[in-house]
């Protein structure tokens, strides 16, 4: 038997619990983990509440990433006692997810938990975590250098922008800030921002170009901000777009393209191939200030994993939401 958060649907409203389950429960997969550490992103705040069709299968366990140990394997690249990090693949949304003791998953969408990392740190840093690294390597690739100029992180309370704020300056980057939380802008110095600014000079209908202010931007807010923060790009600069916490459109002019130059990086965390996440995970384990990661974590037992969920919706929370499942 096993803990999970269970979403269920079928023969009833849609509700999300925590049951005990057997392991006959357990979906198909070649790899059986247990689950040490998992995480609250903001999709898992969807899933969990039901405001999106995350989930797409019922009845399904909730929970888009996981840390743990390998207990069985029939996949040739891994064995018991294998420690091991999922993100994505649609686990928590059509396969049952990590908000549970035990998960049964496809060998080939695992990544080895790296050195230097273990589960709780794995999972601090989590999906959302994993994301904003793409995003620095997006811009990275692009050739944005720390002396070509500020880097723009909006949605800078959240996972994304808290962890993408404390690996751009640790690499030596400039990065400006944009909350709608200026009560927390000395945390976000203290993790590495150089200048505060309010959400509101961002989200707000704009003109189709402004000042030039950011040689890039990693932005996890979509709509209005993310129009606004690429009509402020610099001449050939750069924007990692992945979320969408104020709004999925996009209500922007070409004008920043075609007269400016600039480039809007899509970045996708959840089918993104393989090598791609090693080289993430990789980078996460060692441009990571581990002790900055630390500041932005709470940890939750798997009992309060369902009132998080509501909560990152909400706003309430700061940071990364670690839920301990086997407390
Ligand atoms: P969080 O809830 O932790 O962070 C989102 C932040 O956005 C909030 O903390 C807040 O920051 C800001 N925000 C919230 N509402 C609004 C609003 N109405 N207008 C402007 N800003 C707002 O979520 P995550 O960091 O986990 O995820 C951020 C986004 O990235 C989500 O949309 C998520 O779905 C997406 N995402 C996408 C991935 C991908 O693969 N593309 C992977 C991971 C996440 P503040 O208080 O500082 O203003």
């Amino acid at each position: 038997m096993y803990k999970a958060l269970l979403i269920e649907k079928d023969g009833g409203p849609y509700r999300a619990s925590i049951q005990e389950l057997g392991d006959d429960n357990l979906p198909e997969g070649d790899v059986t983990v247990k689950v040490d550490y998992s995480t609250i992103n903001y999709k898992d705040g969807l899933a969990i509440t039901g405001k999106a069709p995350v989930v797409r299968k019922f009845p399904l366990v909730a929970g888009i990433d996981f840390a743990g140990t390998v207990e069985s394997s029939s996949h040739a690249a891994w064995k018991a006692g294998d420690k091991v990090v999922l993100n994505g693949w649609g686990v928590g949304e059509t396969h049952s997810g990590g908000l549970a003791q035990r998960a049964r998953i496809k060998g080939d969408w695992l990544v080895a938990l790296p050195g230097g990392l273990n589960s709780r740190q794995a999972m601090a840093i989590g999906t959302a975590g994993y994301t904003a690294m793409l995003c620095v390597m997006a811009l990275q690739k692009h050739g944005l250098k720390p002396d070509g100029g500020d880097i723009l992180v909006t949605g800078a309370n959240g996972g994304v922008g808290g962890v993408a704020i404390a690996l751009l300056s640790k690499l030596g980057y400039r990065v400006v800030a944009s909350t709608g939380r200026p009560q927390a802008a000395e945390a976000l110095k203290a993790l590495g921002a150089a200048e505060v600014i309010a959400r509101e000079e961002l989200s707000a209908p704009g003109k189709p170009m402004g000042k030039e202010r950011w040689a890039g931007v990693v932005d996890s807010v979509g709509s209005h901000t993310l129009a606004n923060a690429c009509a402020g790009t610099k001449y050939g600069g750069a924007v990692a777009a992945c979320g969408l916490a104020q709004g999925m459109d996009f209500p922007a002019s070409v004008a920043p393209f075609i007269l400016r130059g600039i480039t809007l990086y899509g970045i996708d965390s959840v089918m993104a191939p393989k090598p791609l996440r090693e080289q993430a995970w990789a980078r996460l384990a060692k441009d990571l200030d581990l002790a900055k990661l630390d500041s932005l974590v709470q940890e939750v037992p798997l009992s309060k994993a369902i009132d998080a969920g509501a909560d990152i919706l909400a706003g309430k929370i700061r940071g990364r939401v670690v839920v301990n499942v086997n407390a």
